[in-house]
């Protein structure tokens, strides 16, 4: 079975050529990153003109490097939703013009279903299991008893990871996106400065980052004041020791009370060096018997072949979306 994955939910134009859900035949990604870098952030209307701009060249792409042509395809997946709706629109847009001309099955996939199926591209999945989303966006606990059936158990109260990792960085003068950048720094600093962990009430999967954010904007503000100078990588690599702590800790804590036999880590936070060590080091030492699925970098940051491994299995499942298929910035995983 060959699907073709799109994927044009924030700055990333992707498409993708899947076979049986599991070997990447092509990944083409066009990053707008270098455009949206001197306005700090994701600019939508420049988004949505940049994915005009590449759609077609990248499907192309995708096509021509996976050897495939349209006839060979058993369905067309494409991210319908949560993310920017000029952005996905795009992607919808193109998906349908394509499934329509060829007469090929349409799927629409869920982005965050996505970034959990980029781990079927390096492992077999086996259930039950835990997934932690890190994300610009999101940052969930999904337990999963089969395939593409997801419960949410933990979700972010108020910032997500990546959105903690990017304001952070921006504090600290650090080029957008930031994650790398205090990933990079954490490696070559201490944590030797004290800031907060947000347990929350006890028992609970939730959790919040907007407590720990304040708290070194405070810490760069007050220091500043005094006319003292704090070492970025002292700063980068303490708030990356309190991210990391909570994000395993409540990570194990749920792998052992949902008794899965794997741990999945998803979405572009999961490219953190920190985090992937820690939480390798720690499921070796708590739960020696569970895998620990982490897909390498290209997989964890946005492209299409996650949501052709997602589309894949929903086709196979009978789902379908009709030609009436409609992007959706809010579109809820379960
Ligand atoms: P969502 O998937 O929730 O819709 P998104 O698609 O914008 O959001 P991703 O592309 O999955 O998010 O991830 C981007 C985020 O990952 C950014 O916030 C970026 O700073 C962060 N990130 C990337 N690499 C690292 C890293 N090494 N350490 C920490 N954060 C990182
Ligand atoms: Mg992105
Ligand atoms: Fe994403």
């Amino acid at each position: 079975v060959y699907v073709l994955g799109i994927e044009t939910s924030c700055d990333e134009t992707a498409a993708a050529v899947v076979k049986n859900g599991r070997a990447i035949l092509s990944n083409v990604v066009a990053s707008q990153m270098e455009s949206h870098r001197r306005f700090g952030g994701v600019v939508p209307e420049i988004a949505s003109r940049h994915h005009v701009e590449q759609i077609t060249l990248v499907i192309e792409e995708a096509m021509q490097q996976a050897k495939v042509s349209f006839t060979d395809l058993q369905a067309i997946a494409v991210t319908a939703g949560p993310g920017l709706v000029g952005a996905l629109l795009v992607g919808v847009n193109a998906a349908k013009a394509l499934a329509f001309a060829h007469g090929i099955p349409l799927v629409g996939v869920h982005h965050i279903a996505g970034h959990i199926y980029a781990n079927q591209l390096v492992s077999e999945m086996k259930f039950p299991l835990l997934a932690l989303v890190v994300s610009g966006g999101h940052t969930e606990l999904v337990y999963m008893e089969e395939h593409v059936k997801f419960k949410v158990i933990g979700e972010t109260r108020d910032d997500a990871a990546g959105e903690a990792y990017d304001k952070v960085a921006r504090a600290l003068g650090l080029p957008y996106p930031g994650g790398p950048h205090i990933d990079r720094l954490a490696q070559e600093g201490e944590p030797t400065i004290d800031l907060p962990r947000a347990w929350l009430e006890e028992g609970s999967y939730d959790f919040s980052f907007s407590g720990l954010k304040s708290a070194v904007l405070n810490t760069l503000h007050r220091a500043k004041q005094r006319g003292e100078e704090i070492d970025p990588k002292q700063m980068a690599a303490s708030f990356q020791a309190s991210v990391v702590e909570v994000l395993t800790t409540k990570t194990l804590q749920a792998a052992k009370q949902y008794r899965v036999r794997q741990v999945l880590l998803a979405g572009g936070v999961a490219a953190n060096r920190g985090l992937r060590t820690a939480l390798g080091e720690r499921m070796r030492q708590e739960l020696p018997g569970v895998e620990l699925v982490i897909p390498p970098l290209s997989l964890c940051t946005d492209n299409a072949a996650m949501i052709a491994a997602a589309g894949t299995m929903l086709y196979w499942q009978g789902r379908r979306s009709d030609l009436a298929l409609n992007a959706d910035p809010s579109l809820p995983l379960a």
